[in-house]
């Protein structure tokens, strides 16, 4: 913790551009890059990227005056998350609060958060989730608050078998996240690796995800073993977690153009870390950190088992709790280091294929003309070294730069 909070401390060296007006024309930035990771798998030199308002308008190698002279660190589209619980806190007592509390702490604390997590490099946030995401999803984007653009499920569909109700109900269920502001359904079909029952019949699953897909509401559902492929037959948009799932699972997977997000480490490790402050606190009995240790190398395995199912479209989530807002990229490193990932589509599993993931792919998760200027710089070669996702030194969302520690 005492790390996590030095790190909160770090991070409030920053810089904050003043938004500008919309009156007239606005002022053109112009970055100068020796590499940028095009977040599409490419990668492009010596060029310079320029930004009016929130977009990029042009790369162009000869664009004058520099603003940002970004040459010597390795520039790429801010990162997606697409599953945190951004709320999610530690309360007063410094043990785990859940993502639920109203205090004034909780909402101060959740917005520690979400700047935490820009700070980071993560520019765009999927929650899921609680209610609580809505005011600080709304106040981030009207400029209230530094964060990551969010959007998020609101509260989730908690799979309580006959108690979660008819399928008429669950349709009512979803229906009213999605007038509550939701931007997806999140959903949880199976209980954990160590209980993988499923926790919501098909009948259930395919009322869920059919409301939703009606609704125009993609649905993230949390799953194991059976309750993967039952997510699927379902028509979901995407699975979460995803352990003791079959090869033949994971190919129909490929053929009903399902995503899946499985973790490498972060959540567990994370859990670890701060056992002290999740140990007694409902969900997280003492006995359970022996065997949270314990599944970590599933994890692993589950996600080396994923890599090599062709075609599968594997995007990037931490799962990020209290204690890992602003550690998120963690994550790349345990996917690269013991999860077998190459360390180009991490990155891409963060940038363009996300993008895709979330329906935001002609808005966010290249450096492309058009698209929002989500720009970040890492001091190191992730490619060559993926630690450097730890050295985040410049964070410019939507055309506002608020990290600029080079300098
Ligand atoms: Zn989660």
């Amino acid at each position: 913790m005492r790390a996590f909070i030095t790190g909160l401390c770090l991070l409030s060296v920053l810089t904050f551009s003043v938004p500008r007006g919309t009156s007239q024309k606005p002022k053109q930035i112009v970055i100068a890059a020796g590499t940028v990771l095009d977040g599409k798998g490419g990668v492009l030199h010596n060029t310079r990227i320029v930004v009016e308002g929130s977009k990029i308008v042009r790369i162009d190698p000869n664009a004058a005056p520099v603003d940002y002279d970004l040459r010597g660190l390795t520039v790429l589209p801010g990162w997606i998350d697409s599953h945190v619980h951004i709320t999610w806190s530690f309360g007063p007592d410094g043990k785990n609060a859940g993502p639920g509390g109203t205090t004034q702490f909780a909402k101060d604390a959740a917005a520690a958060n979400a700047k935490a997590t820009l700070m980071a490099g993560f520019t765009t946030v999927q929650s899921v989730g609680s209610s609580n995401d809505l005011p600080l999803r709304d106040a981030i984007a009207r400029g209230a608050l530094p964060g990551p653009r969010i959007l998020t499920s609101a509260d989730p569909l908690f799979g309580r078998n006959e108690q979660s109700g008819t399928p008429d109900e669950i349709r009512a269920f979803v229906r009213k996240q999605k007038e509550a502001g939701a931007d997806l359904i999140k959903i949880f079909a199976a209980g954990s690796v160590r209980r993988p029952d499923m926790l919501l019949s098909q009948e259930q699953l395919n009322a869920a995800c059919d409301e939703a897909k009606k609704l125009g509401l993609r649905t993230l559902v949390h799953a194991y073993k059976d309750a993967v492929r039952a997510a699927v037959l379902a028509g979901c948009t995407e699975i979460e977690h995803g352990p003791l799932a079959t090869d033949d699972t994971l190919k129909l997977m490929v053929q009903k153009g399902v995503w899946l997000d499985p973790q490498a480490g972060l959540v567990m490790e994370n859990y670890l870390l701060n056992k002290d402050k999740f140990a007694g606190t409902p969900g997280y009995p003492e006995e359970v950190f022996p065997v949270i240790k314990e599944m970590i190398p599933i994890f692993h395995d589950f996600f080396k088992q994923a890599l090599k199912i062709p075609g599968l479209k594997i995007v990037f989530g931490s799962d990020a709790v209290a204690g890992s807002h602003g550690r998120n990229a963690e994550e790349f490193i345990d996917r690269v280091k013991d999860g077998g990932a190459d360390p180009m589509s991490a990155m891409v599993s963060a940038n363009s294929l996300a993008a895709e993931a979330l329906g935001m792919s002609n808005q966010i998760g290249s450096i492309t003309p058009g698209f929002e200027a989500d720009i970040i710089a890492l001091d190191g070669d992730p490619i060559k070294d993926i630690t450097a996702v730890r050295r985040v030194v410049f964070v410019m969302k939507g055309g506002v730069v608020y990290k600029n520690a080079r300098n």
